[in-house]
Parts: C-alpha cells; structure tokens; sequence
C-alpha cells in the first residue's frame, strides 16, 4: 500500500521482536499476501524472479500491484500505469489474470479456515482471524502466527505477512510493518509505542484526502492525532470520524473478527410449535415472519440468496425439506417469503399438523458490486475496503428497519435466533 508505515520490518520470526514477545491479549491475527498479484505472476514464472514485476492495466490504467524489486524505483500500487513506466521503463508489465489470483485466494483462505473457523476476509489477498478458540489446539499467537506462515508457503509457495495483536486496527498495521515475508507481534502494552511515531496515513482509513486535512492541522503522526482534543478533531474531520480516529490512535478499537456471512451454507431460523400447527394461513404467517428475518440477516450481511429452502416437521418427527431456485438472487423478504410460500402449498399438511417449521437461504453471495470491487480492485489499496465499508453500512442501516418491525413480532423462533445487523460504527 502506498501509505505503508515506515517502521522496522524486523519480523518475530526472523529475528528479535521489537516489542517483545508477551502475546497475551493478542488474539487478533490479520495476514496479508506480500504483492500478491505479482507474486502470482512470479511464482508461475519463475523467469521474472528479482525482476520488477508490475501488474496492472490496461483497463484500470493503474499499478494493482508490484513486486518489492519494482517498488524500489517508486512504483506504487494504485498509480498510473503511465507513471510507473516513467519511473521504471526496465519494468516487466503485465495485465491481471484474476482467475488465477482467485484460485490461489481460495487455497489461502482455506488454510486460514484450518486454523480457526473465525476469519473475516477483507479482499482477495487479507483477513483477520481471531484465534481465541484455536490456542487450547496450536499454542499461543505468536506460534499460531509463524503456524499460519508456514501453511500458506506449502500450500501456496507464497509469502504472506502476519501481523498480532489485541486489535483489529493494531494487527493491520502490524501486518503492514512486517512486509516483506515477516511477522510482527505488538503486545498490548506496547501498543501506543508502535502506534504513535507512524505517520497518520498509516491509521486505518486514512486515505490521502485525510491525511492532507490532519497535515494541514500540524498532526503529522499517529501520536499529533492521539494528543490532539477531540473536539478540535471533530471540527477538522466531522463529528464521526474525529472521535473514531481519535480512539484509533489510543489503540482503541471495539471492531470484533467478524465472521464472514458468506462462509456459513446459508441462513435461516426455524419455530417449533408447543401444539403442532394444521392452519395454513398461521404457518403462511409464521413463513412471513421468517422470511423477514432471514432477509434482514442478509441485508446485514451484505449477502444475496438464490435459493430458498423450507423445512418442516411432522409430529411423528418426520422431516422433509424442499427448495427452490429464485429466478434472480434477492435480499428482499417478498422474494423470500413468495418462494417459501409456494414451496409450503406443495406440502402436505394432516390434520395432525405440522411440529416445526424453517425457512432457510442459501447460495449465498456477495449483494454489493463492493465485494466484487474488492476482488478486482488493487489487494494493497484501502480504498476497495472503504467502499466495501460504505456499502456494508448501506445495507446495515437498510436492514434495521425490518428488523425492528420483526422484534414486535409474538414470541420467538426456537432454534436458530436471527443475529443482530451487522452496522458498522
Ligand atoms: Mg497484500
């Protein structure tokens, strides 16, 4: 990235760690591919190896990435493809081959999902994990970390840098500070320690235009910003993001690991009946219910469905499932609940009734052409994350409303309870 801090790269797995080595705390693991796509390049070209490499163009008309020989000259991603051939002529160019970067993203995102079933991925080449649950299994962080290294070289003969720490915000940086081929733990109580000398555009959606307006106001670096009043912060940059970088630059981040919506099979909630149910229009009801409820999750999420499935049990505890395959896929509950709807008349329902009953989505994908931007656009560039941000806000805010009509609803699906939107701060 083209804001990288500039800051020791000594990696803990290569020589001493600068901040020391107590990993309590720091269950926060973000791991980023070192110039991924022309790592790619390289690595099915073994020709190239030392060679500036240079990927981007000719649609985008910018650097998408570049290998660290390229970077030398002053090439940067996200910068005019013209500009980088100015600086370095000698550079090899070549146009991205997004198949290939997306088969080795799968293959990387797998080994990360081997560690810990807690990964939010941010772009085709970077995640978080959160690897509370895997400690009692693989060891502390730090080992997890070096673990998390080893795997992606043999699964991949690529490098990927790790950064640890308590914090989402806090282990990105760190991750940026390990590159090339490195790891970086920052311990808690080390945290303003790393933080504070890096420039302001190291901090976390810090694009250029910010950085300008905090240089402007004399906050050079991370620690200007964090002794800065909050209120002076607030006239520079607003009334929400002021106090939010503020809060950044103290090391204060309350964003948890977010699982990605778009790992789980689908989603869904299902109500079972103290009496079993015979009345169709009550289970016509109860499939509306859900199918608001399963719409809104989706909407939180960011996801479409395709397919809609019902489950429904009888009393003698027999259970069938039928499902559907949507015409176009949707967020909206009136697709949903018009599928579900069709697929529950098709059911036979006894005088005995039904005992349970379940609306479920699935093939799940991304609703927002942002997740789409994330995989085309430059994996180094915060910019795709931003957008991403934006849209996940959209779609968070478009789904209180529902679900806050559903939370008048009567009692309570058994089961699966639908899980809050997820609305960024
Ligand atoms: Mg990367």
């Amino acid at each position: 990235m083209s804001r990288k801090p500039v800051r020791p790269t000594t990696g803990g797995s290569r020589g001493p760690a600068p901040f020391g080595t107590d990993d309590s705390g720091c269950f926060v693991l973000h791991v980023d591919m070192d110039a991924f796509f022309a790592s790619v390049e390289v690595l099915d070209r073994p020709e190239l190896a030392g060679r500036p490499v240079i990927v981007g163009g000719p649609d985008r008309g910018v650097v998408s990435a570049a290998t660290y020989e390229a970077r030398a000259f002053g090439v940067r991603s996200a910068m005019p493809i013209a500009t980088a051939r100015a600086l370095c002529p000698q550079g090899v160019f070549l146009p991205g081959r997004h198949e290939r970067y997306r088969e080795i993203s799968r293959a990387v995102m797998e080994v990360l999902r081997s560690v810990t079933d807690t990964v939010e991925q941010l772009s085709v080449d970077e995640a978080f994990l959160d690897v509370r649950g895997a400690v009692r299994r693989l060891g502390p962080p730090l080992t997890i970390g070096a673990h998390v290294r080893a795997l992606i070289r043999s699964a991949t003969s690529l490098a990927a840098s790790v950064g640890i720490a308590g914090t989402k915000h806090v282990a990105k940086i760190a991750s940026g500070a390990a590159k090339p081929d490195g790891l970086l733990l920052v311990p808690v109580a080390a945290t303003t320690d790393f933080l504070h000398p890096l420039p302001v555009g190291a901090l976390w959606g810090v694009g250029e235009k910010t950085a300008d307006v905090l240089r402007r106001h004399g906050w050079e670096t991370v620690g200007d910003v964090a002794r800065a009043s909050i209120a002076d912060l607030e006239r520079a940059l607003g009334r929400s993001a002021g106090p939010r970088l503020h809060a950044l630059a103290l090391g204060a981040d309350p964003r948890e690991v977010q699982r990605d919506r778009a790992q789980e099979k689908s989603i869904g909630g299902e109500r079972t009946f103290f009496d079993p149910v015979a009345d169709r229009g009550e289970l016509d009801r109860v499939v509306l219910e859900q199918s608001h409820a399963g719409a809104a999750r989706l909407r939180a999420a960011g996801l479409v469905a395709s397919v809609v499935s019902i489950k429904v049990r009888y009393p003698d505890f027999r259970t069938i499932t039928r499902r559907k395959t949507l015409p176009a896929a949707t967020n909206l509950a009136k697709d949903v609940a018009t599928a579900a709807r069709e697929l529950l008349a098709d059911v036979e329902i006894t005088r005995e009734g039904l005992r349970l009953l379940g609306v479920r989505l699935e093939g799940l994908e991304g609703a927002e052409q942002g997740l789409q931007l994330a995989l085309d656009a430059d994996p180094d560039a915060s910019r795709a994350e931003e957008t991403l941000d934006a849209v996940r806000e959209r779609f968070g805010r478009g789904a209180l409303a529902p679900a806050a009509l559903l939370d008048r609803r009567r009692g309570r699906s058994r089961g699966e309870e639908p899980r809050p939107p997820v609305v960024p701060e």
